[in-house]
């Protein structure tokens, strides 16, 4: 007879052994795309003592099942550009996993689009949607267009053509794409006045994130860098931690940095530094964001600009050097694998107590060992950065009811979403056997809920 012992044993190998067949598989079926594969990686890792307390996810293949898109559409965008001539660019939307809801998540705009990254980003949004308690499915699209030094008449050409081809697949109760990175306000517009003209009827819910007098909410421009530091609050809260009179590095000077950096100050934090895609500031006296919403928002300028009009304030060229500036809190707000094991190691040496992911996976699976090796609170960012989609569903749910709420009841609600989406995951990781790991916490708390939403609805 085997002992409690070997038992126990003979389950964890099963699942470590089902959670690595998995993997290969999804090597081997999608190959050179690194991002999706390190997005897979993260969640399955994490899934080994759910499998080992509940062999049923295994005996139905929820795995191999929800790391396969329910569809992926990839599409030709031709677009017509100021000199006259025909440009064209790929267009995607991956409809990953419906089981909770319809799919829900962002555009983006960004040279570096591929199937890898929107791959990645659908499969984040599964866990994340289902984290913030609402019923919205996973999805994830966008386009290797480059909206830098695009003109309005290029972006509204192109958006247009973006929007021709994608409406046929989506809807208010199918598909809700909202902006990402390169997909702000104006592209909202643009996709929206496109796609009620396409279909001859106001459908207010087929997009979020729209403006507010066109059935936009309030409250959904300032949710993700919001939803972010409340998130960190709660981390820190645990610990007898707070923002007051703490040191902050933002990374990134998009939606998401912008309204982390103010509610950061707003709690009592210096920010000091903040970038863009080629280099970063660095203000000793706590970064000017009237200054930052106007080079960014208003005028689409470069962050070097910043200098020019805060002569106490530093610019440096490149990305990463943001890390080297000593901080407590650091709120990585900019894009995918911006933190990598050398960076992490050094934001470790200089003290720093917090991370709150607000782009989606800005660290690398190397950096997000050190920090939890070093005992840093690790806030990871389908749970730090879910408060963007989240009010996003707010949006879809007044858009149901035609009506709007204030922007201190949407506020309200982001605030107890995020709290709730700390507390559960805090409660599965300690259920699960890793007490204090938020990744394992965050990545269990939103599988369980899809998968047995799966389980519910039969082998489809
Ligand atoms: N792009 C955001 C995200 O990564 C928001 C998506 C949405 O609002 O649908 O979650």
């Amino acid at each position: 007879m085997a002992t409690v012992q070997e038992v126990k044993q003979d389950a964890l190998q099963t699942a470590k052994k089902y959670v690595n067949d998995v993997y290969e598989t999804v090597k081997k079926c999608n190959p050179h795309e690194n991002e999706f594969h390190q997005a897979v990686k993260e969640i399955l890792d994490s899934l080994v003592p759910v499998f080992v307390k509940h062999p049923k996810y295994m005996n139905n293949a929820i795995l191999e099942r929800i790391v396969e898109p329910e569809r992926i559409i990839s599409f030709r965008v031709p677009w017509v550009d100021d000199q006259g001539k025909v440009q064209v660019n790929r267009g995607f939307r991956v409809q990953f996993n419906s089981a909770i809801g319809p799919y829900k998540g962002g555009l983006r705009f960004h040279p570096s689009v591929n199937a890898s990254i929107i791959k990645f980003l659908g499969f984040e949004q599964i866990f994340k949607n289902s984290l913030t308690g609402q019923p919205i499915g996973g999805g994830k699209g966008g386009s290797d267009f480059d909206p830098k030094g695009k003109s309005d008449m290029e972006i509204m050409r192109f958006t247009q053509s973006f929007m021709t081809e994608l409406c046929k697949y989506i809807g208010p109760d199918t598909d809700v794409p909202a902006g990402d990175i390169g997909v702000g306000g104006r592209e909202i517009g643009f996709l929206f006045g496109q796609y009620k003209k396409i279909r001859g009827g106001y459908e207010a819910g087929v997009l979020t994130g729209k403006g507010l007098g066109y059935g936009g909410s309030l409250a959904r421009t300032e949710a993700t860098g919001y939803g972010a530091v409340y998130f960190v609050q709660e981390m820190l809260k645990d610990q007898g931690l707070s923002f007051t009179g703490s040191t902050v590095v933002v990374s990134g000077s998009g939606n998401v940095s912008i309204y982390a950096i103010e509610k950061a100050t707003e709690l009592g934090a210096k920010v000091v530094a903040c970038s863009d895609s080629n280099g970063y500031i660095y203000d000793p006296n706590g970064i000017n964001l009237d200054t930052v919403k106007r080079l960014k928002e208003v005028e689409r300028k470069r962050i070097h600009e910043y200098v020019q009009e805060h002569p106490q304030a530093q610019y440096f060229e490149g990305c990463t050097g943001i890390w080297s500036i000593p901080c407590d809190i650091a709120l990585p707000c900019a894009t995918q694998n911006e933190i990598n094991e050398a960076s992490a190691k050094l934001l470790v040496a200089n003290g720093v107590k917090a991370i709150g992911e607000g782009a989606n996976m800005p660290s690398t699976l190397e950096a997000i060992d050190v920090f939890l090796n070093n005992k840093v609170l690790f806030g990871p960012a389908k749970a730090a950065n879910a408060g963007g989609v989240a009010v996003s569903a707010l949006e879809m749910a007044q858009n149901s009811m035609r009506l709007a709420w204030t922007f201190e009841e949407v506020d309200a609600k982001l605030h107890q979403i995020m709290v709730n989406i700390y507390r559960n995951s805090v409660k599965a990781a300690d259920e699960y056997g890793h007490p204090g790991n938020l990744v394992v916490g965050a990545n269990i708390a939103g599988f369980l809920k899809v998968a047995d939403a799966m389980m519910a609805q039969g082998i489809i």
